[in-house]
């Protein structure tokens, strides 16, 4: 290990590739490490069957910035899938996001005043006028009825936390719509990368040194040798040592099953929102790409993952950062440490401890890139 490069980019996930394409572009030199034997992260798409199986869990693009749309179309081109995942309550079925279609089947109302008069109903009795959790914040967005069946269960299993002990900002990230929409997100772009995520990670990478299974906390005083700057996407406490205490994640556990039949559940997502299924969801892969393969045959198999969610503890892998307020504060604790790490940009969905979706990752790391590139 004696090469000497402008950057190390540890980690391979969105920000890092986005990091190392604009950084190789500028004329540096750049090497990628990753502790895991794939690169792309958390985006990871393996091939089987034909499939593209989301390995660490659901992804689908979708931005309003057209400027990141424009950035990631250059990696890859995208079909046309718009995410309408559908909610399972002990058999009965729902549409999501919540829309006129959800309304109806869980209130028989047919116009959007009745759905109005009837979510205003139900908050009212509620009485609630300034949501301070998530509780709250859903039965003020959908009522009662919506909450119990469609996001209570949901939510604590996916959190493992009281509704009432959770951030309301989580639950504005789905769209309340009057009008039969079943699109989940309310976004302008939106779909999947043809041929995978892999493939558009691999296409960001090109012609950038990338060397895989390379745990820099184990080996950082080595690889710090190695360049004049770090761009750490890994967990922030995690490169502190933990010293100031744990930050808390919620871990994901799948168990991912190929089956001999074409169609298990007709949709790419399934959400199970009551409390007694242990798992959240269900993912069948081959929806996200309309169920074909590369020639637009039908695809004879499936493969399928159920999702379960556990309080995140060492050894894990992270998924999602728990942004409340104890956690937030925890997090400034370790901000301030980074900051005083000149040679270090920290960034990401583990580096910044954020709930990021991926445009505003890619978004994130090309402000970056203009102030460390310039
Ligand atoms: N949620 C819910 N019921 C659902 C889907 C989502 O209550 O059927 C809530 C839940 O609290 C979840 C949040 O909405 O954590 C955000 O959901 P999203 O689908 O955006 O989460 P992700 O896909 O990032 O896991």
């Amino acid at each position: 290990m004696n090469n000497h490069y402008d950057y190390l980019v540890v980690g391979a996930g969105l920000y890092g590739s986005v990091f190392a394409h604009e950084a190789k572009k500028a004329g540096k030199s750049v090497l990628v490490i990753d502790k895991r034997p794939n690169i792309a992260g958390n985006v990871f798409t393996e091939d089987i069957e034909g499939i593209h199986v989301h390995k660490y869990g659901a992804h689908i693009f979708h931005t309003n910035n057209k400027k990141v749309w424009n950035y990631i179309t250059q990696f890859a081109e995208f079909n046309r899938f718009t995410n309408s995942p559908v909610a399972n309550y002990h058999g009965e079925l729902y549409s999501l996001p919540f829309n006129m279609y959800t309304f109806n089947k869980m209130w028989g109302v047919v116009t959007p005043e009745e759905a109005e008069a009837k979510i205003e109903e139900q908050k009212r009795e509620a009485g609630i006028t300034e949501p301070k959790n998530l509780e709250e914040q859903a039965i003020s967005l959908v009522g009662k009825d919506i909450f119990e069946k469609l996001i209570k269960g949901y939510t604590e299993k996916q959190w493992g936390r009281d509704c009432k002990d959770l951030p309301a900002f989580i639950i504005k990230r789905l769209p309340v719509r009057l009008t039969f929409d079943n699109n989940y997100f309310n976004a302008l772009y939106q779909g999947i990368p043809v041929g995978g995520y892999t493939q558009m990670v691999a296409n960001m990478l090109d012609g950038v040194e990338v060397r895989l299974e390379e745990d820099y906390l184990e080996k950082k005083a080595e690889y710090d040798a190695l360049a004049d700057k770090v761009i750490y996407t890994g967990p922030i406490d995690a490169y502190f040592g933990y010293s100031m205490g744990y930050l808390e994640y919620r871990s994901v556990r799948f168990e991912t099953e190929l089956l001999d039949k074409p169609n298990f559940q007709g949709n790419a997502a399934v959400n199970y929102t009551d409390r007694e299924t242990p798992w959240t969801r269900i993912i069948e892969h081959k929806w996200f790409e309309f169920g074909r393969d590369a020639e637009g045959n039908d695809l004879p198999k499936t493969v399928i993952s159920r999702e379960y969610s556990s309080e995140w503890k060492p050894g894990d892998e992270p998924y999602y950062p728990v942004n409340d307020e104890k956690n937030g504060a925890l997090y400034e604790k370790y901000k301030e440490l980074a900051q005083a790490e000149k040679h270090v940009v920290f960034g990401g969905r583990l580096g910044e401890y954020k709930y990021y979706d991926m445009d505003a990752v890619i978004a994130s790391a090309l402000d970056m890139c203009e102030k460390e590139l310039a």
